[in-house]
């Protein structure tokens, strides 16, 4: 007996599904038709044991989550993408015998209103290999397991189109760890089951996606203009970036495969590059691949690897840039700046690593090693019987978190016997102002001066001042020198500082490159300077003998 007759019969005797379509390889066909309307109870059970029987009989087994999912589909649970109502398509993976295929089971509900159903139309057609390629690499957890099948598969959809453009584009979640915090782990994981649901009807036969890892996809899309890529990305944000109310934010990257017999992972390695390149700028969420990306992830790589030992070899160097006071032009103080003198590579700047070390962690321990040096040198400078002038550390975010830099700082000043004026902390604004309040007001219950590094290179500047426990602004090096290029900056310069100095606090000006630039400050009411007008960072060598300390 032919599959749809089976059908019919079974639904013929429970009449519970009022139209059933059937369709192999011969195309939809009516198994049977029936004016029957039916609440969307009966007919999720009765319709669902229909299939069971017919599957059964065709020696075909169903996994169950897949019927668990046409029961969710029937039973309205499972809301269909919008555009596609009371439509569900699902791919399945059936075994037939020994040997295992893929279909595809389609299902659409034709309501009379929200409670009667009309006909209810199930097809379940083999699923052409491209799908099968599309379907599976979604659901494999890691592409990494199986690399070989995107590779594969995008070949083969290359292959076909030999004269078109292709590109890799790659998106993840920014702070996925958070809002697997905040939300609880199961709407992390269904905003993952999300994605591949939607990547589903969003990407079409010419492209191809997978899961790469945790919350990280990648499409493979032909693509006529970069235009046409940054429209594509816009469509997959649309549709991708907000889930059951809760907005998040998206991050892609994208890289034309130039070359298509080069190793297509090459062009994946780029994608991510890119991706990780944004992910720290809350401004853009979208980066095409570029060259010098690749010397960056080097650059990282060969930091990482080398830094413990770097520590422990004392690499990091504390170098002191002197600050002035523009009236008395003399020196008032100093900040801390690491180096990195790398026996091969020479002196590495502070922006190479600090940023990564940060996001490692790392930080943690320079810091605390750079802190310890300045205290070395402020002993140093008290015991060899000079008058001390405070030195300024910066702590980085990382610190803020929790509380125990606070007790690093403490224990340092105690074991080398330093009154705190001489250690000053700087802190800069750019960081959430939760945590700079309570790191900010722990510092100050130990008793140290803070100094607010980089004010107006950020947007919370008059923000964090309003309620500010900080005894001394510095102002950002490129806020000034953009600002006192024209009237208009030069006169906001002006206020800022006059507003500063009439809320109780003191001033630094970062970069003074010049002396116009120094005397526009000391006129303004901002005495104190730091830059290379006045000295760069040196060694504690040099600054020793330079200021004959
Ligand atoms: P920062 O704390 O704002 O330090 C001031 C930066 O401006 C220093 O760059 C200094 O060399 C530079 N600078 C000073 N005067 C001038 C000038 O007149 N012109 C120009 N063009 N630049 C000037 P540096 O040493 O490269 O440090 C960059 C940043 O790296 C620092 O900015 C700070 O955020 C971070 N950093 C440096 N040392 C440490 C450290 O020990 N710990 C932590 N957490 N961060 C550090
Ligand atoms: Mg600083
Ligand atoms: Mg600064």
């Amino acid at each position: 007996m032919e599959i749809y007759e089976e059908i019919s019969e079974i639904l013929l005797s429970n009449q519970s599904v009022p139209m059933l379509l059937w369709s192999g390889e011969k195309g939809w066909r009516t198994v049977c038709e029936g004016g029957l309307a039916i609440d969307e109870d009966s007919l999720s059970k009765d319709g669902l044991w229909a299939l069971r029987e017919i599957v059964m009989e065709e020696d075909l087994k169903l996994y169950d989550a897949f019927l668990q999912k046409i029961k969710e589909y029937i039973d309205g649970e499972d809301a269909a993408a919008p555009e596609r109502e009371n439509y569900l398509e699902e791919a399945v993976h059936l075994k037939i015998g020994e040997t295992y295929s893929y279909y595809k089971i389609e299902c659409y509900q034709e309501m009379e209103n929200a409670h009667i159903m009309r006909k209810m139309l199930v097809r379940i057609p083999e699923l052409e290999a491209e799908d099968i390629y599309r379907i599976h690499l979604a659901e494999v957890i890691t592409n990494d397991k199986n690399p070989a099948f995107f590779t594969q598969g995008a070949k083969e959809l290359m292959d076909r189109h030999p004269d078109w453009n292709y590109a890799l584009v790659q998106f993840d979640v920014a702070k996925f760890k958070m809002i697997n915090e905040q939300y609880g782990e199961q709407f992390g994981d269904e905003l993952i089951e999300f994605f591949i649901h939607s990547l589903k009807l969003l990407c079409n036969k010419e492209q191809l996606y997978t899961r790469l890892t945790a919350d990280v996809f990648m499409i493979l899309t032909p693509f006529m203009s970069q235009e046409g890529l940054l429209e594509f990305v816009e469509y997959l944000r649309d549709h991708l970036s907000s889930y059951k109310d809760i907005t998040y934010r998206l991050v892609f990257g994208i890289c034309k495969v130039a070359d298509r017999k080069q190793n297509l992972r090459k062009y994946g390695d780029g994608a991510a590059l890119a991706r990780q390149s944004i992910k720290e700028d809350a401004l853009n969420h979208v980066a095409f691949y570029r060259e010098d990306m690749k010397d960056k992830a080097r650059m990282n790589k060969f930091i990482e690897d080398n830094m413990e030992k770097a520590l422990e070899n004392r690499e990091f160097v504390m170098y002191l840039q002197p600050k002035y006071s523009i009236s008395k032009e003399e020196m008032v103080g100093a900040e801390a700046l690491v180096r990195w003198l790398h026996p091969e590579h020479g002196l590495i700047p502070p922006m190479s690593f600090v940023p990564l070390f940060e996001k490692n962690g790392f930080i943690v321990k320079m810091d605390a090693f750079i802190w310890e040096e300045a205290c070395r040198t402020i002993r140093k400078w008290m015991d060899d019987g000079m008058a001390p002038i405070p030195i300024s550390v910066n702590v980085s975010r990382k610190h803020l978190k929790d509380g125990s830099f606070v007790d690093t700082l403490n224990r340092l000043t105690e074991q080398y016997g330093i009154p705190k004026q001489y250690l000053e902390i700087e802190i800069t604004e750019s960081v959430e102002s939760k945590d700079v309040k309570e790191g900010a007001n722990l510092l100050k219950k130990s008793g140290f001066t803070l100094l607010m590094d980089d004010f107006g290179s950020g947007y919370s500047s008059l923000n964090t001042l309003k309620d500010t426990q900080f005894d001394v602004i510095k102002i950002d090096r490129e806020f000034l020198q953009d600002f006192i290029g024209s009237d208009r900056g030069k006169t906001i310069v002006e206020h800022t500082v006059k507003m500063t100095r009439e809320i109780g606090l003191d001033l630094v000006a970062e970069g003074i490159e010049t002396k116009e630039q120094a005397m526009f400050l000391s006129e303004c009411g901002c005495d104190v300077a730091q830059g290379f007008y006045y000295a760069r960072p040196m060694s504690v060598d040099d600054f020793n003998k330079k200021y004959a300390l």
